[in-house]
Parts: C-alpha cells; sequence; structure tokens
C-alpha cells in the first residue's frame, strides 16, 4: 500500500484516480492507524469499516473517498453524540447535522467521534470525560483544546481532514499547538445545525488539516446557506480554493498586531518565528502595517461572560427528561434534576453553568452581561477600523508552544487565559486561519494566524497558501507516526 498517512487530499485523490488504491482502501488504512495510535486519545470512537456509508458513491463529490473524523459534538445519524460528557453517554443522535450531510454527499467517508473538552470548554482536551488527548509532537504536552482529539489526529497523520468547531479558538489554539492548519470562519457562514450549542452567539464549525489546500478544499464541501440554521449566512456555496496560486494579490496590505507581537510574556521564539512570517510577506510582495487593537485585552474577560452566560442557558436542556443520563433513585423532580446535572457534569461544566447563572441573574446582569456586550461592540469596531487601514490582520495564535498535561491544573486563569488572542474573532464574528509558522529549538510547532474582514475565507485561504508555498513548515512531521 502506498504511503499515505501524511499525503495531501489531493494526493490522495489522485491515487484514486489512477486506481492505485480503492476507496475502500483508503477507509480500511486510515481505520487502522487510528486504531494502532489509539493511545493518543484522538478519537471517542472508530466506527467499523463496513458501517461506513457515503451518500455519494460516484466519484464526482468533491471529497470523494476522502475520510475524516468529526468533533463529538456534530450530530451523525445513528452514531454516539456526547460531547465528551458523562451526561451523553450513550446518547445517539437522531439525525445529521448539515455539515455531516455536505460532507458525505461530497463523498467523504466519516470515520469516527474525535475527543474534545467537555462540551468544548477548555484548551487543552483535559475536561473530555473519558480520556485526555495527547499531543504528537511531545506526548507529554497537552494538544490544545478544545477540538483537540480533531486536530490531534490530524496532526499525526491518521486522518486527512477533521472537524472541529470553535466558540473562544478551540480550532485555533489546539492547529497552532499541534502544526496544523485549522479555520474559525465567518459568523454564519457554517451551518450550526446539528452542532450541540455552546455560546450560540459565537460557535461555528471549522475544518482541520495539514495544509491550507485541503483545508479550503473542506470549506468548499459544507460551507453556504442552509435553512435549517437561522443564524445562517443568506451566502452562496463557493470554491474556496479557486484563488490558490502561489501569489498574493497585488498591493496586499497587512497589519501587523504591533501589541500581541509584542505582548508582555510573549516566548520570544513566537515572535521570532512571526518576525519570519513578515518577512516572507514582505518577499512576496506585501507592505507591511503596524496595528494597534487595545482592546484585544478586553477579549479574554468579554468573552469569559458572554460564553458563561450563554452555556448556562444552552446546557439547561440536559435535565435528566430530554437526553442521556437520568438519575432514577431520586425521589422528587427537583432532586432528578439536582442529581442529575451534578452526575453528569464535570467540574468545569458546572462552574461556567454557575458563573453563567450569577452574570445573568437580577442585580448582576446589567454590570456583567450589558457591560461584556459593550466591550464586544468596542472589540468589533477596533478591528472594522483595522480594516479600513489593511486587508489582513497577522497576529500570534499564542505566546507559548504546547504545554504539559496538567501543567493548569491548580490555575484555571491561566487556562481562561489561553484565548487572549483568539476569542476576540469569534466575538467579533470575522475569519481567522490559524497556520504554522515554526518550530521551537526543543521541535515544538508554531503557529500565527490571518485575519480578515467578514466573508473573507477565499482571500486569506489565497494568501495563507502562498506563505505555505515559500515555507516548510506544513511539511513537517512528529516523530513516532
Ligand atoms: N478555551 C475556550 C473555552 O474554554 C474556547 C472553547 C471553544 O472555542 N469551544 O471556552
Amino acid at each position: 500500500m502506498k504511503e499515505m498517512a501524511f499525503a495531501s487530499i489531493q494526493e490522495i485523490k489522485n491515487l484514486l484516480n489512477t486506481k492505485q488504491v480503492s476507496s475502500t482502501e483508503v477507509v480500511s488504512y486510515f481505520i487502522d492507524r487510528l486504531k494502532k495510535h489509539d493511545d493518543l486519545g484522538a478519537s471517542l470512537e472508530v466506527f467499523d469499516a463496513r458501517s461506513i456509508t457515503r451518500h455519494n458513491t460516484t466519484s464526482t463529490g468533491i471529497l470523494f473517498g476522502i475520510p475524516g473524523l468529526l468533533k463529538d459534538n456534530i450530530a451523525q445519524q445513528g452514531r454516539q453524540l456526547t460531547c465528551a460528557s458523562r451526561s451523553l453517554e450513550g446518547y445517539t443522535a437522531t439525525y445529521d447535522a448539515t455539515v455531516t450531510e455536505r460532507l458525505q454527499q461530497a463523498g467523504a467517508p466519516i470515520l469516527g467521534r474525535a475527543n474534545m473538552d467537555e462540551f468544548a470548554m477548555g484548551s487543552s482536551n483535559e475536561t473530555s470525560a473519558f480520556r485526555k488527548v495527547k499531543n504528537p509532537w511531545d506526548t507529554s504536552r497537552v494538544p490544545g483544546g478544545s477540538s483537540g482529539g480533531s486536530v490531534a489526529a490530524v496532526a499525526a497523520g491518521l486522518v486527512p481532514w477533521s472537524l472541529g468547531s470553535e466558540t473562544g479558538g478551540s480550532v485555533r489554539l489546539p492547529a497552532s499547538f499541534c502544526g496544523v492548519v485549522g479555520l474559525k470562519p465567518t459568523y454564519g457562514l457554517v451551518s450550526r445545525y446539528g452542532l450541540v450549542a455552546y455560546a450560540s452567539s459565537l460557535d461555528q464549525i471549522g475544518p482541520v488539516t495539514r495544509t491550507v489546500a485541503d483545508n479550503a478544499l473542506v470549506l468548499s464541501a459544507m460551507a453556504g446557506h442552509d435553512l435549517h440554521d437561522s443564524s445562517s449566512l443568506n451566502v452562496p456555496r463557493v470554491d474556496y480554493t479557486a484563488l490558490l496560486t502561489g501569489k498574493i494579490p497585488a498591493g496586499l496590505r497587512i497589519g501587523i498586531v504591533s501589541n500581541a507581537i509584542h505582548a508582555k510574556g510573549m516566548d520570544p521564539e513566537i515572535s521570532n518565528a512571526l518576525e519570519q512570517a513578515i518577512n516572507v510577506f514582505r518577499k512576496l510582495g506585501a507592505t507591511v502595517h503596524d496595528i494597534s487593537l487595545p482592546a484585544l485585552e478586553y477579549g479574554a474577560a468579554t468573552y469569559f461572560i458572554i460564553s458563561r452566560a450563554e452555556a448556562a442557558s444552552n446546557l439547561a436542556r440536559f435535565d435528566g427528561v430530554r437526553y442521556g443520563l437520568r438519575d432514577k433513585t431520586a425521589q422528587t423532580l427537583a432532586d432528578m434534576y439536582r442529581s442529575t446535572r451534578h452526575d453528569g457534569f464535570g467540574a468545569e461544566v458546572r462552574a461556567r453553568i454557575l458563573v453563567g447563572n450569577y452574570v445573568l441573574s437580577a442585580g448582576y446582569a446589567r454590570n456583567y452581561y450589558a457591560n461584556a456586550q459593550k466591550a464586544q461592540r468596542l472589540i468589533l469596531k477596533e478591528f472594522n477600523d483595522a480594516f479600513k487601514q489593511v486587508d489582513v490582520l497577522l497576529m500570534p495564535t499564542h505566546s507559548m508552544p504546547a504545554f504539559k498535561l496538567g501543567a493548569f491544573d491548580l490555575d484555571k486563569l491561566q487556562m481562561d487565559l489561553q484565548d487572549y488572542f483568539t476569542c476576540g474573532m469569534n466575538l467579533a464574528g470575522i475569519p481567522a486561519l490559524a497556520l504554522p509558522c515554526g518550530m521551537t529549538q526543543t521541535n515544538l510547532p508554531i503557529g500565527m494566524q490571518l485575519v480578515g474582514p467578514r466573508l473573507s475565507e477565499q482571500f486569506l485561504y489565497q494568501i495563507a497558501h502562498a506563505y505555505e508555498q515559500e515555507t516548510p513548515w506544513h511539511t513537517m512531521r512528529p516523530a513516532g507516526f
């Protein structure tokens, strides 16, 4: 069998088209890899090869025969949907998410369920109720979260693509920690029908791949208007690979977010990697401009309040009556609610529900929730003003590389600050693409993000692809896989 573990989607398509492999061989090849590297913790379930179906069995689909994984908060009919929570253990999805349906229509076989932080709440994948995920580059470190399983699987060559979800950075942070490409799309570009809600005004599903072109292809298969999701934008389906020429648009103006790149506490190896990335863009013909986004400083605090408030409302539905776990020994209805929710949710989820109800409660909502909404508008305004001066912003995804498992067990604030550079874009609803831009001396990936105005995905892919062609980072592989 040809070595396919780290092949690009286009390379696997070529093998399929020239009949060097069959689509069933590709499926079993990646199932074997997922099983062989099960101790990475990336998946919660790998399906039996014979049970895998595709809606499109003609080879016309743009992802025909290209297997992937879905994060365990995205519904696939007849498959478990647990959000890595005891509260949904044994729960089976009754319908397909729109993204699931569209990917299958594009011919993609879906191989299993990717591990995640419980209900997508976390930055390290350590809050999964079932098992932790390890970073393929150094298994004593976290892959980042909350889409840690989706990302680790792609980084270790266990699947060519996966889907994660973003509320405050859950695709981009792990993508940077593991050296892969991850997109947070414009709010409303990708349907959330069938995505278990965390904070509905922020949530988006995003693709994870090893190259920019692969990412653009997966987005092309799933983005675009969906009548099932009332927050879905009325935009046509687009081919996001159309501008991948290796060139950047003439006269491109890149804004360097100076207060991020030179922020206090930035690891100098990361600042250096970003400086070098800026030089690559200069060589490609871009002009470089300093931009300051002072409101970024309020991002994490604002996100903290808005995400908890919405989570408290969204998770009220897991009451022991409608879904999953139920305490059958309770004597009264109130006791049943209380003990089911206590036993079903992990400590992180319970803490967030408590905070969310607090910031929304009478007497406090004005101080917390209403102020957070004001700060959110300020952040959006700053981004909009920046895009009057430049076409795209370049900034770090994170101030440091992947940290050790357990590093922040006793420091919740540090864990919450992991979203410092990422959650602003969720609050503003704009797209951001994370891609690898370096390696530390200890061989850990470094990531950066390119941020654009609403619906600029095609353009972000164009310039990211041009950058990628000039640099070696996407070709690097973790040892042992
Ligand atoms: N780390 C953030 C949180 O814990 C982001 C999670 C996400 O984007 N789903 O809420």
